[in-house]
């Protein structure tokens, strides 16, 4: 089966509209994302111009924050400091790549817990480290979704992730083994990689490499999530060799259309969750996990 991961983002977006209205009237406010963009990075400017756009289709209010490619690492820090500060927004994130002379471990650091939508600080890490998902990164999130969404079970299973980012790999590898799978990490120095990926119930590919993973890589019936998102002339393709594995996996996603418009849909969700408890608590009226539309 072909995972149709826009049909999957439409829902939640619909779902995240109808929230965001409520919220509206509730409150007499909207969920606010900002975003930092330093240097003239083209594909960053046009990707957070497209989600721009889908956070107005939602009714969250976007706002990008350009710093020119010569900024100052005070210049970003004192950006984001204001930005902490700012009560009407909710949600913050740090467009990469950065410029070389900026170091994106400070950077990351001085998002507050609260709006870091992207759970890059070392508090948010740190708690999925110990077992607790008030705030997980948007792309592990997607596919923890696809995979619950489509019944595919977890617990028990033989997981093998290709990558070990930050942003992906690491904090995938985490909530994995929150829901019970057994987990296998592999990166540029591992020996025999199709060793490792062929035990794999289900494979996940987050290496940034295009068609890395080739067919005598899968197992029969493999259940395959492909993260990678690579230009290759001019065409995106994924990390896995698509076409030749798609009759052997008993499900795989698609690139483009499988884990990134999911992707997308749940950085709406986290800067609504922000906005949740930043202003719902200062209301009076809630915690945590106060939700109007279904729990995803
Ligand atoms: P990254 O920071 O470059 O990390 C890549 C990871 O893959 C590293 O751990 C690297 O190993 C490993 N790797 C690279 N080539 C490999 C190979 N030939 N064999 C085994 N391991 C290999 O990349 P990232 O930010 O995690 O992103 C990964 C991919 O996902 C990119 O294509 C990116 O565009 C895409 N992405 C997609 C979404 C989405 O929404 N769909 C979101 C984020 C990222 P070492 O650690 O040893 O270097």
């Amino acid at each position: 089966m072909i995972i149709d991961g826009k049909k999957i983002a439409s829902k939640i977006q619909e779902d995240t509209k109808k929230e965001v209205e409520e919220l509206k009237a509730r409150y007499h406010q909207s969920p606010c994302l900002a975003t930092v963009v330093a240097g003239t990075d083209e594909p960053s400017k046009l990707y957070v111009k497209k989600r721009g756009k889908i956070c107005d289709e939602i009714g969250i209010i976007s706002k990008m924050h350009s710093l020119p490619d010569d900024s100052k690492e005070k210049d970003v820090l004192e950006l984001i400091g204001k930005l902490n500060n700012d009560k009407n927004v909710h949600g913050i994130i740090v467009q990469l790549p950065l410029p070389k002379h900026i170091d994106k471990r400070k950077i990351s650091e001085a998002v507050s817990p609260e709006k870091d939508v992207d759970c890059l600080n070392p508090l948010n890490i740190g708690r999925l480290a110990s077992g607790d998902e008030t705030a997980t990164p948007c792309t592990p999130k997607a596919v923890i979704l696809i995979l619950e969404k489509l019944g595919i079970k977890i617990k028990g299973k033989n997981v093998v992730i290709v990558g070990r980012s930050k942003i992906v790999g690491r904090p995938l590898a985490l909530m994995l083994i929150n829901r019970d799978a057994t987990v296998t990490i592999c990166h540029t120095k591992t020996k025999n990689l199709k060793e490792h990926t062929r035990k794999a119930d289900i494979l996940i590919a987050a290496a940034g490499s295009p068609l890395l993973i080739k067919n005598e890589m899968v197992k029969e019936n493999a259940v395959v999530v492909d993260v990678g998102i690579n230009v290759v002339g001019s065409k995106i393709v994924g990390d896995v060799d698509f076409e030749n594995i798609k009759n052997k996996a008993s499900f795989i996603t698609p690139v483009p259309g499988g884990v990134g418009p999911v992707t997308v849909a749940m950085l709406m969700k986290s800067t609504v969750e922000a906005f949740k408890q930043q202003v719902v608590r200062n209301h009076g009226l809630g915690i945590r996990n106060t939700t109007l539309t279904p729990n995803y």
